[in-house]
C-alpha cells in the first residue's frame, strides 16, 4: 500500500463482484474507507463478500449497502452510507450488465430498457447523487463512471451495450464541465475484456488473479483482470490525476486502437 487514497470514503456500486470488486480491493490497499453498494451481498464466483474480505485485507472501514441503481432513493442512501465513514470523497458508479447479445432487429423494448436503466441510468443517479453530496461537503471529489471499449465502438450484436457505454462517455464529459467549478472532477474507464462472471459465466469460481490465456486481436496477448482496471480508477481518484476531468480511458491490451 502507498496510501495514494489514505482519509478519502469511496462508494462503489456494483462492487460485490468483477470490476467493482476489484476497484474495491485496490481502493482498500490504497487506504479508503469503502462503501460496496450493490443489489447483492454475495460475489457472483463465490469468494467471501467484498466489505468482509476488505476489512480482513486491510485496516480501512469497509460496508455493505443494498442498492438498485435503478432506484435514485436507493442510490443517494448509499452515498448518504459513506457519512458513517466521514462523507464521500469518491464516487465509482460501477454497476451494469451485459444485456441482449443478439441483432438489433431481435432486441425487445423490455430488455433495451433494462440495460438502459442499469448502465445509464444509473450512472446519472450516482452521478447527481455523488455531486450533490460533494458540493455540500466544500471539498471537490472523483466521479469515475464505468464504461467500456464498447463506449468507444459500435459492437455488433450488443446495440444497448454499446448505446449505453457510448452515453457513459459522453454523459461524463458534460458532467465534467459542469461540476468542474465545484472541483469535482468526472472522468469515464472503458475495460476492453476482463476476466469477471460478465464475461465468462463458466468461470472457475475464485479471484482472477492472473491471466496467460492467449487471446489473439488483443495486443498484449490476453484479457484483463479486475484488479487492473482498479489500478486505473485509483489513479482517476487520487491527486495523481489532480488536472484530469473530461478525460476517458481506456484499458484494454490495445485491442480499440490497434489495427
Ligand atoms: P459482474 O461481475 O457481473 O459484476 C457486476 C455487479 O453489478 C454484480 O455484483 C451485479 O449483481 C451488480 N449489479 C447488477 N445490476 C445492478 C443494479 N441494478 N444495481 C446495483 N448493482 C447491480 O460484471 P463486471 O464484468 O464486473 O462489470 C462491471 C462493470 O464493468 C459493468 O458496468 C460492465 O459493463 C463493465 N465492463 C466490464 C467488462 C468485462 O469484460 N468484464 C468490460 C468492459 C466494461 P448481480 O451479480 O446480482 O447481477
Amino acid at each position: 500500500m502507498s496510501g495514494l487514497l489514505e482519509g478519502r470514503t469511496a462508494v462503489i456500486t456494483g462492487a460485490a463482484s468483477g470490476n467493482g470488486r476489484g476497484i474495491a480491493r485496490r481502493f482498500a490497499e490504497e487506504g479508503a474507507d469503502v462503501v460496496i453498494a450493490d443489489i447483492q451481498e454475495e460475489d457472483r464466483l463465490g469468494g467471501q463478500p467484498t466489505h468482509e474480505l476488505l476489512e480482513a485485507e486491510t485496516d480501512v472501514r469497509a460496508a455493505f449497502v443494498e442498492c438498485d441503481v435503478t432506484d435514485r432513493e436507493s442510490v443517494e442512501d448509499a452515498v448518504g452510507a459513506a457519512e458513517e465513514f466521514g462523507g464521500i470523497d469518491v464516487m465509482v458508479n460501477n454497476a451494469g450488465i451485459i444485456g441482449p447479445q443478439k441483432p438489433l432487429t431481435e432486441v425487445g423494448y423490455e430488455e433495451y430498457r433494462q440495460l438502459m436503466d442499469i448502465n445509464l441510468d444509473g450512472v446519472y443517479f450516482g452521478t447527481q447523487a455523488a455531486a450533490a453530496a460533494m458540493i455540500d461537503g466544500d471539498d471537490g471529489g472523483s466521479i469515475v463512471n464505468m464504461s467500456s471499449a464498447a463506449g468507444f465502438e459500435g459492437y455488433s450484436n450488443l446495440t444497448p451495450y454499446s448505446t449505453a457505454k457510448g452515453g457513459v462517455r459522453l454523459f461524463s464529459y458534460a458532467a465534467a464541465g459542469d461540476l468542474g467549478q465545484h472541483d469535482i472532477r468526472v472522468n469515464s474507464i472503458h475495460p476492453g475484456q476482463i476476466d469477471t462472471a460478465m464475461t465468462s459465466e463458466d468461470m472457475a469460481s475464485g479471484e482472477p488473479e492472473q491471466n496467460d490465456q492467449a487471446t489473439p486481436g488483443i495486443p498484449l496477448g490476453r484479457p484483463g483482470l479486475p484488479k487492473e482496471v482498479g489500478d486505473v480508477a485509483v489513479f482517476l481518484a487520487s491527486d495523481l490525476a489532480s488536472y484530469v476531468t473530461g478525460e476517458s480511458i481506456l484499458i484494454d491490451g490495445g485491442l480499440t486502437n490497434t489495427g
